[in-house]
């Protein structure tokens, strides 16, 4: 499944994939819940071989201290009612670089507005924009055990968002146990705890 950004995709990109898919004899194609594209029934070695092609890494990245799972909603930029750019914000959380590799991997949600189409309450990392700023929320998870996230701060700037967001992860990469996903870690450690930690 290479990665997309925020599901977006060009022209351009669709012939590709449909060239792609007809060199190497894909049967099936599913653009998948995370906004990304999977190849399916595809023989192991083929498999490798596009991964080669398409340079999509080995390891999790979450290990190098990169955010990948990262869904974003169009935005301002293409839903009427939007009141934020989640694309951009989308590429700048992208290219985010942390000190240290994550516990676990981190899924993002960020959401246009307060309609949540991303699902931000229930990833690791939310984000909600509002006629005020930036909801930021931490610990969700939509899985087997699913969890709310907790508000960490709202009314956020852009730029403010994305300092939390950083010290957010840094306090987690330093604080959880290796494997712990945000939702159990914030279900030890309490919202306010995180709050003390990163706010002041
Ligand atoms: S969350 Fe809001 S801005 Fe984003 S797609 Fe849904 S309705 Fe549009």
């Amino acid at each position: 499944m290479p990665d997309m950004d925020a599901g977006m995709l060009s022209p351009q990109d669709l012939e590709k994939i449909t060239a792609l898919v007809s060199r190497y004899n894909i049967p099936r194609i599913k653009i998948t819940g995370a906004q990304r594209v999977a190849f399916l029934g595809m023989e192991p070695k083929q498999a490798e071989s596009l991964q080669r092609e398409l340079h999509v890494p080995e390891e999790a990245p979450h290990k190098n201290g990169r955010l990948h799972y990262i869904q974003a909603c169009p935005g301002n930029a293409w839903c009427k009612y939007g009141v934020a750019d989640t694309l951009r914000m989308h590429n700048r959380l992208k290219n985010i670089e942390l000190k240290n590799p994550l516990p676990s991997k981190v899924k993002v949600g960020i959401s246009g507005c307060r309609m949540c189409c991303c699902e931000s309450w229930v990833r690791d990392v939310g984000l909600v924009a509002e006629k005020n700023g930036w909801r930021f929320t931490f610990g969700g998870n939509g899985g087997g055990r699913p969890r709310i996230g907790d508000i960490v701060a709202d009314g956020l700037s852009e730029d403010e968002a994305i300092t939390l967001i950083e010290k957010t992860l840094h306090y987690y990469s330093t604080t959880a146990k290796f494997k712990t996903r945000s939702a159990r870690f914030m279900e030890r450690i309490g919202i306010e705890a995180l709050q003390k930690a990163v706010l002041s």
